[in-house]
C-alpha cells in the first residue's frame, strides 16, 4: 500500500495538551505525520519558530511516535503539503467558533491543490476549551499551566515570564 503522509499545520505558540492529543490521534492514521511549524510573524508569536520547535520535539520526545516528524515552513501551506508528498492536511476542530475559519481555509486550499483533503480531528473533551493564547495568558499572571502544557513548555513559559523555574 501507498505511503499516507499528513501534514499538521500550525503555529504552536506553544505546543499544548490539545495540540498533542491531535499528533496522537493523527499518527495512528497515518503512516508518517509531519508537525509543520508555520514562522507566522503576523501573529506575532511569544516564541521564535526555533523555540516553538524545540519545544515540540522536547513534548514528543518521550511519546514514542516514530512515525512524527517536525519541521518548520514559510512558504504557502499547500505548496508546501505537496512538496513533502502529504495527500492530507490535519486541523483540529474544538468549538463551533473555530469553524468558521478553518471551513474557509479547507476550501481555499481545495481551490488551490484539489488532491490534498483537510481532515478535521476533535481533541479529547478535556482539551476542547484549550488554545495557545489562554496558556499565555494564565502563564503571565503565574497561574498553574501544568495540566495544559508539557514539562518543557511549563518551564519555558515561566522563563519568558519570569517565574521561578520549578524542577520539570
Ligand atoms: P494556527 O495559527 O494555524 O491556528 P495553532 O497552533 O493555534 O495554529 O493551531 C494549530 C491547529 O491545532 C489548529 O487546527 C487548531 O484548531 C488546533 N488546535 C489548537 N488547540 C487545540 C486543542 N486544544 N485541541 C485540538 N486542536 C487544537
Amino acid at each position: 500500500m501507498e505511503e499516507k503522509t499528513a501534514i499538521y499545520p500550525g503555529t504552536f505558540d506553544p505546543i499544548t495538551r490539545g495540540h498533542i492529543d491531535i499528533i496522537q490521534r493523527a499518527a495512528k492514521i497515518f503512516h508518517r505525520l509531519i508537525v509543520a511549524v508555520a514562522h507566522n510573524p503576523g501573529k506575532h508569536p511569544l516564541f521564535s519558530v526555533e523555540e516553538r520547535t524545540e519545544m515540540i520535539r522536547e513534548s514528543l520526545a518521550p511519546l514514542d511516535l516514530p512515525n512524527v516528524e517536525v519541521e518548520t515552513f514559510s512558504s504557502l501551506l499547500i505548496s508546501y503539503a505537496k512538496s513533502k508528498g502529504a495527500t492530507a492536511i490535519v486541523r483540529g476542530l474544538r468549538a463551533v467558533s473555530d469553524f468558521e475559519y478553518e471551513f474557509q481555509m479547507a476550501l481555499m486550499n481545495r481551490k488551490l491543490e484539489d488532491s490534498v483533503e483537510t481532515l478535521f480531528m476533535m481533541p479529547s473533551e478535556q482539551y476542547t476549551y484549550l488554545s495557545s493564547r489562554i496558556v499565555k495568558e494564565i502563564a503571565y499572571y503565574g497561574g498553574d499551566i501544568d495540566c495544559l502544557v508539557t514539562p518543557p513548555v511549563a518551564r519555558r513559559l515561566r522563563e519568558k515570564f519570569g517565574y521561578p523555574v520549578h524542577a520539570d
